[in-house]
């Protein structure tokens, strides 16, 4: 454990660790299970087009969700496209601009004007108020996010597409096997969630995606437009495209879901442990899961208090990275404020969030004593913040 300032990596000390830590690094489970899988698969000479892997992961992710109908898909975006077109929405959509660009640039790809709205700075999550307050004429949905796998308002904002009869998506892409509102599981909320099945997710397909929804129309629909668009062998019925998941993923996936157990187990551990030992670290708050509900304790963010840390998000992470601990931005900045979208008004409690928020690492490739070492090192940088501000000006957004 480092002890004093000298200690640092950036005052003369070692890093911290030998190899990087990484936000994200992927969650395997048995990898004799993937491959005994995908010889099966070699076996059968079927490798894409609903083979039997991908079927059984539907189900899988089908039941996980609560709903009768999952379409795995090649990856996230292309599933929220494919959502968004299906329902025919047209003209503008609300989506939170605290989130991941792919959100935004689903709905622009297929056509329509993302609405950027704000969330709530304590928590994060999609304002339902301000939500409702960007509904005009041209509106037709709402896709709102499970930010770090933490829920969404679903009532408020289940209760606002109602009142204004809008069609509501989630981007569940973070909150696989979590439940929202009182325990309803993430997949089953409005007409419709997508989840990502990417490498860096909680469940991990290599690229991987689905869409989880109580409609059978909206499935059937899906089904035909991930592929192409046909719905017999020489019929096509819609302008479809091939976002179809190969039984390479879909074997990856199930492996993954073997060992969903294990995973929660370790990020839970792994984020009590950050609980204990950020408690009493001035200004730096870690965001909290709703403990009842179901979480998959993926996303382990920080919120630095510059003022009270005596250091600022950036400069803490630069410290961090020396360290080889390679803390994220998420999401830095705002949607709104990326060069294709620029030109919103300002979301104040976007801008607030998205400049101190610091994902630390966690997942299967991270123990509680390196959590331990994490936290060791942001609180010596907290108590030295004076000292290290005047022997190192560390110039904001130093990477
Ligand atoms: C990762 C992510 C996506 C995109 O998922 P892909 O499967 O990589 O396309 C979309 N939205 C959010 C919030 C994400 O974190």
């Amino acid at each position: 454990m480092k002890r004093i300032l000298e200690d640092l990596a950036g005052f003369g000390g070692a890093p911290a660790f030998e190899s990087p830590l990484k936000v994200g690094a992927p969650n395997i489970g048995d990898r004799r299970r993937f491959s005994a899988r995908l010889d099966a698969a070699f076996d059968r000479g079927w490798l894409s087009n609903g083979g039997p892997l991908v079927e059984e992961f539907e189900r899988r992710v089908a039941r996980t969700a609560g709903t009768p109908y999952a379409m795995a898909t090649c990856n996230a975006t292309a599933a929220l496209q494919l959502v968004l077109r299906a329902a025919g929405l047209t003209g503008e959509v609300i989506v939170p601009s605290l989130t991941f660009a792919a959100t935004a640039h689903a709905v622009s790809w297929v056509g329509l004007t993302p609405v950027f709205c704000d969330v709530d700075p304590g928590t994060g999550q999609i304002a339902p108020d301000h939500v409702e307050s960007l509904i005009g004429p041209r509106t037709s949905g709402i896709l709102a996010v499970h930010l770090w796998g933490r829920a969404a308002p679903a009532e408020r904002l289940e209760a606002i597409a109602r009142r204004h009869g809008l069609a509501l998506f989630f981007d569940a892409s973070h909150a696989f096997a979590c439940t929202a509102a009182g325990g309803r599981p993430v997949g089953s909320l409005g007409d419709a969630e997508v989840f990502s099945f990417h490498s860096t997710k909680f469940v991990n397909a290599f690229e991987g995606g689905a869409i989880t929804t109580g409609s059978e129309a909206l499935a059937r629909r899906l089904g035909a437009l991930r592929n192409f668009g046909l719905t017999g062998e020489n019929d096509v019925s819609w302008v479809g495209i091939n976002a179809k998941m190969s039984e390479a993923s879909g074997a990856m996936g199930l492996t993954s879901l073997d060992s969903v157990g294990e995973f929660v187990a370790r990020n839970l551990a792994n984020y009590r442990h950050y609980q204990a030992w950020l408690a009493d670290v001035d200004g730096i708050r870690l965001i909290p899961f709703d403990e009842r509900e179901r979480n998959n304790y993926q996303y382990v963010i920080v919120e630095v208090d510059e003022e009270r840390a005596g250091v600022g998000r950036d400069s803490l992470r630069h410290l961090l990275h020396q360290e080889n601990v390679l803390a994220q931005r998420y999401f830095t900045p705002g949607c709104h404020q990326m060069a294709p979208y620029r030109g919103t008004a300002g979301l104040p409690g976007t801008e607030h969030l998205s400049a101190r928020v610091l994902a630390l690492p966690t997942g299967m490739g991270v123990t509680q004593e390196q959590v331990a070492e994490i936290c060791q090192i942001i609180r010596l940088v907290v108590v030295n913040s004076q000292a290290i501000s005047a022997r190192e000006p560390v110039e904001a957004g130093a990477r």
